[in-house]
């Protein structure tokens, strides 16, 4: 996995995960997935390698670091600010490749043996991740990784092979005693008890329901990185090392007006390869 980009990685058995989809149930059932209709679709399949890609026998996760200059925060007042995942070439293609290459590298030649997913699949990756080794969910309801921190993207492999030996749990919790992102949250969208409530979250209001009723985005118009910034863990996080996640914008050099009057072909061709698409597509 290193050798095609990943930063971390685990192997985990292709068992049921019944904890995280209870978890999860209880989560829908609170009202927390706001519009996300699709939340409520695949449940089963979300939580059952198996059944998702029947076959499947072991579940390789992946992360890559991304965290940026951008990922540190925005000056005060600036009105514009763009999450630092979305600076760099759209992560969906970037980890379906390099997930398909390591499938050649691991001799998996025929394609429909294995399954690639990317966080459009519906699969549970972060209860994966833990499993995997790779780290927590923290308060913010991301894989906190101990030295990467939490601005990683995650992908995975289904495979049809056992594994000899399979990648311990992470057992530990660095959340313990903090509460940071509850507080920087503009919205309130951390809920204390655990996850995060769509209705609220700038992030899900500007990305997956750009065209909704009017909502303060408190100066985010694509994403928002609040949670993250704040967070120790990624106070001593690296910079991002895989080159597919080199920025390829500023949003320092655009205003806010500049976002409201861009029209679709403009984006396009300007930030065409980026994940900012999802938005100025719709
Ligand atoms: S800011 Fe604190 S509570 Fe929030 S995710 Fe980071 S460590 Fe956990
Ligand atoms: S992404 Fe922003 S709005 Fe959503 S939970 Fe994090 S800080 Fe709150």
């Amino acid at each position: 996995m290193a050798a095609v980009g990943f930063d971390v990685w685990g192997v985990v058995p292709a068992t049921e995960l019944s904890d995280a989809k209870r978890h999860f149930e209880q989560w829908l059932s609170e009202g927390n997935a706001y519009r996300l209709d699709y939340l409520e679709r695949n449940i089963s399949k979300r939580f059952s390698p198996q059944e998702l890609h029947p076959g499947t026998r072991s579940v390789i996760v992946g992360a890559v670091g991304y965290k940026n200059r951008l990922s540190e925060g925005y000056e005060e007042g600036f009105d514009a600010r763009v999450a630092s995942y979305a600076l760099s070439e759209d992560y969906h293609n970037s980890l379906r490749e390099m997930l398909r290459q390591a499938a050649r590298m691991l001799g998996f030649t025929e394609p429909k043996s294995v399954k690639v997913c990317v966080d459009s699949v519906p699969l549970a990756e972060k209860s994966l991740a833990r499993l995997a080794g790779l780290g927590w969910v923290g308060r913010n309801s991301l894989i906190i990784n101990p030295l990467l921190g939490s601005f990683m993207v995650l992908g995975e492999l289904l495979v049809p092979e056992e594994c000899d030996k399979y990648s311990e749990p992470y057992e530990g919790n660095g959340c313990v005693g903090c509460g940071r992102c509850l507080l920087r949250c503009p919205t309130g969208a951390i809920n204390p008890r655990g996850g995060i409530n769509t209705r609220l979250c700038i992030s899900n209001r500007t990305v997956e329901q750009a065209s909704e009723e009017p909502f303060d985005t408190h100066g985010w118009i694509f994403g928002c990185d609040e949670c993250q910034t704040c967070c120790p863990h990624n106070a001593t996080a690296p910079l991002y090392r895989n080159p597919r996640f080199e920025p390829t914008f500023s949003p320092l050099d655009y205003d806010a007006n500049f976002w409201a009057t861009l029209t679709p072909e403009e984006a396009e061709s300007r930030f065409g390869t980026t994940p900012l698409m999802r938005r100025f597509k719709k």
